[in-house]
Parts: C-alpha cells; sequence; structure tokens
C-alpha cells in the first residue's frame, strides 16, 4: 500500500493542532492509504507542542513531531517536514484547517486518473481578507509571472499533493531563501489545481503581518527574478541619455546667448532626482547582495532540537 505523507508546520497553533488532528485523520482512514503525519513545531511560544507531544503518545508510529530549536519561519518549517517525510506521496497543509483536508481523497484520486505528479489548490476568491491584501497580493503575481520564466499561479495555495520525484525535485534546490511557491512551480511535473473558496481559519490568529507579507513578497522577487538588477541598469541609461541631450541643449544656450548665472532651481531638481536613482539602485544591488552573502554563508535553514519518532 502506498503511504502518504502529511506535512504541518505549526507557529502558535496550540489551539487548532488537535481539531486538525481530528479532521485530517478521520479523512485519511477513509482513503485506504498508509499514513503519517508529520508535525514542525516552528518554535511555538505557546503550548503547540505539549499538545503535539499528547498527540505523538496516542498515536504512536502516525504522529510524528520535530521541534525546532527557534522559530525558523514557514519556508524551514516546510523543508524540515519534506526532509523527514517518509511517504511515496507527500502533502503539505497549514495546520488551521485552511487547507480542507476533504480535499485528499479527490488530490488523490485526480493524481491517479489524470496520471499528473502533482496535484495543487488555488483559491478562486479571498473571502475574509482585507480588500488592500488582496489588492497587492494580486499585483505581486501579475509582477513575478511578468519578470520570471515560470508561471506561479495565482491564489496557489502550498497545500498540495506531490509524488516521491516531486519532493526529491524540491529537496534537490538546497538554497537558502527558499520562496516555496516559486520552487514549486520552478521544478515542473504535470500538475492540475482544484479550485476552492477560501476558508477562514478554524481558530487562532494568521501570523502574517501587512509588512510581513510584503517582505515575503520581495523575498520571492529578489529569489526568482534578476529583473529588477536590469530596470537599475535601465534606468541609468535613460537618465544618462536625457543628461547628455540636456548637455548638448545647455552649450548650445549658452554659446548663442551667453551664460547668466541661473538654473539654481533646475541643478537642485537634476541632483535630487539623480540621487534618488542612485540609491535606489543601490539598495536593489544591496539586495541582491545581502541574499547572496547569506547563501553563501551555507547556514542550514533550520535546526532540530528533538525528534519524536
Ligand atoms: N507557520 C510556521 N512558522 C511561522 C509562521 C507560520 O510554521 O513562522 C505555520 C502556521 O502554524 C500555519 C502555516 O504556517 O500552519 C500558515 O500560517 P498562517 O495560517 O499564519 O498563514 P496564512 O494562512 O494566513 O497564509
Ligand atoms: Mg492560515
Amino acid at each position: 500500500m502506498e503511504k502518504l505523507s502529511v506535512v504541518v508546520p505549526c507557529y502558535n497553533e496550540q489551539e487548532t493542532v488537535k481539531i486538525f488532528y481530528r479532521e485530517v485523520s478521520q479523512v485519511l482512514e477513509s482513503m485506504n492509504v498508509e499514513y503519517e503525519i508529520l508535525f514542525i513545531n516552528d518554535g511555538s511560544k505557546d503550548n503547540t507542542l505539549s499538545e503535539l507531544i499528547e498527540l505523538y503518545n496516542e498515536h504512536r508510529g502516525i504522529v510524528k513531531v520535530i521541534d525546532f530549536s527557534r522559530n525558523f519561519g514557514k519556508e524551514g518549517g516546510l523543508l524540515a517536514g519534506l526532509d523527514n517525510a517518509q511517504g511515496d506521496l507527500v502533502t503539505v497543509m497549514d495546520a488551521d484547517l485552511q487547507d480542507p483536508p476533504s480535499y485528499l481523497p479527490k488530490m488523490l484520486e485526480v493524481m491517479r486518473t489524470q496520471q499528473v505528479d502533482i496535484v495543487g489548490t488555488r483559491r478562486v476568491n479571498r473571502k475574509g481578507e482585507p480588500p488592500i491584501r488582496s489588492f497587492f497580493a494580486r499585483k505581486f503575481y501579475q509582477l513575478i509571472n511578468h519578470f520570471t520564466e515560470v508561471e506561479i499561479v495565482d491564489g496557489a495555495r502550498d497545500y498540495r499533493l506531490m509524488t516521491r520525484q516531486v519532493v526529491d525535485s524540491i529537496l534537490s534546490l538546497r538554497e537558502f531563501h527558499r520562496f516555496s511557491k516559486g520552487i514549486f512551480a520552478w521544478v515542473g511535473y504535470k500538475t492540475v489545481y482544484l479550485e476552492y473558496e477560501n476558508v477562514e481559519r478554524v481558530a487562532g490568529e494568521t501570523s502574517w503581518s501587512f509588512w510581513g507579507l510584503f517582505a515575503y513578497a520581495v523575498e520571492g522577487l529578489v529569489a526568482f527574478t534578476v529583473a529588477p538588477l536590469r530596470i537599475a541598469t535601465i534606468c541609468g541609461l535613460v537618465v544618462s541619455l536625457f543628461a547628455f541631450l540636456y548637455m548638448i541643449f545647455v552649450f548650445g544656450k549658452a554659446l548663442l546667448f551667453g551664460d547668466p548665472v541661473a538654473g539654481y532651481p533646475s541643478m537642485v531638481v537634476i541632483i535630487l532626482f539623480l540621487g534618488g536613482i542612485q540609491l535606489l539602485s543601490l539598495g536593489i544591488i544591496g539586495e541582491y547582495l545581502s541574499k547572496t552573502y547569506m547563501e553563501v554563508k551555507k547556514r542550514p535553514n533550520y535546526i532540530i532540537r528533538k525528534k519524536y519518532e
């Protein structure tokens, strides 16, 4: 029988993990597969770990818990889960039940009947989300898809069912700055998406602030495209061209009409404008440099304090 691994990163999910387990195990029992549920406690500050250990003690062999030494972020949790999953099939889910477990049987069926390697899910709406957030999210997808060779589907969740081969491909990418949405798309393979309406969390609160998401978006762009560097170059070229034309104009004017001292305001505007562009370009370069710096260090994405398995 095939084995299915369910990977669940958890950060401050004390209210949700048991509800999650109940719902998911119910669905899995009906599915005629062997399964394991891998919880990653990502340095939670509440009682998530003790809740997980209780689950582990009640369901040995099925529940496994990986406890991190601190909070490493969801990407670290996801990676640790994939690193440790033993299944022939692997699925990734949020602990808050925003990824409906009831879809699992359908996903498995689609995978088998349509012979695909990945069955993903995407939200068709963003119900219950602040409109401003939805707006920026849409803009982000437009931007990143415009500049990268891979198609990152708008609204695609991390919730997906993958074959072992896909998981191994994902694991062959050992970059430090992991932007999973991009990595999932980058490895390719035959993918179909099931669509569903957005579901709000059962309990607890989202750990994403607006600025957190913004930083995540910048991270994604920097990880998957060098287009901003090129934009800086193009800006530089355009500005130089204008400066050159303006120089000819100024010389011409001086030759024809003499050169009284004037033009202080235009001078200030030009200096400020150029200074701004230079700082922006430096910032963009710095963004890439800092990422390169972190990659070069080759630090691990997570540190495990203890495994319960
Ligand atoms: N998560 C994590 N580490 C973090 C933040 C979040 O492991 O630093 C987990 C969290 O427990 C949840 C999943 O990642 O299972 C998604 O988080 P959340 O629900 O806050 O994000 P959203 O659904 O709003 O995108
Ligand atoms: Mg959530």
